[in-house]
């Protein structure tokens, strides 16, 4: 009832449409309904839904965030990139998704997006969807 996926990310911040592979792995689950847990194992990468019909949206979300979150501030962390810790916890690293005739039950725009912040690495993706 888990399986997972690693999904390569191109450039420091990115939206990656995972829709039609988490669709594809909840298939292969078999599960007729209930709820789907998609979640990052990273604390730097985040999950979110959000429009996957203009993807000037996706452009237009990681524009804004510059200005939310500064790519200098005085931040302490030695490693150099608090500002994509501070990006992964705003977005958060799990979703949940009603399951029905075994597909995901997404709104007619949503599309589920891989947030890369401090790319380009392999993530992972877990899938684990609850029968009920
Ligand atoms: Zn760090």
């Amino acid at each position: 009832m888990i399986e997972e996926l690693a999904i390569s990310t191109k450039g420091k911040n990115a939206f990656i449409d995972v829709t039609s592979e988490v669709e594809k792995a909840v298939t292969g689950l078999r599960v007729k309904s209930g709820v789907c847990i998609i979640f990052v194992p990273h604390t730097t990468a985040a999950l979110t839904i959000n429009e996957n019909a203009d993807s000037s949206v996706r452009s237009d979300i990681i524009n804004a965030l510059k200005n939310v979150v500064p790519d200098s501030g005085g931040y302490l962390h030695a490693e150099g990139n608090s500002p994509a810790h501070v990006k992964a916890s705003l977005f958060g690293n799990s979703l949940t998704i009603p399951v029905e005739n075994g597909s995901l039950r997404l709104g007619t725009w949503q599309g589920i997006y891989l947030c890369e912040f401090d790319g380009p690495r392999t993530r992972k993706i877990i899938i684990k969807v609850l029968n009920g």
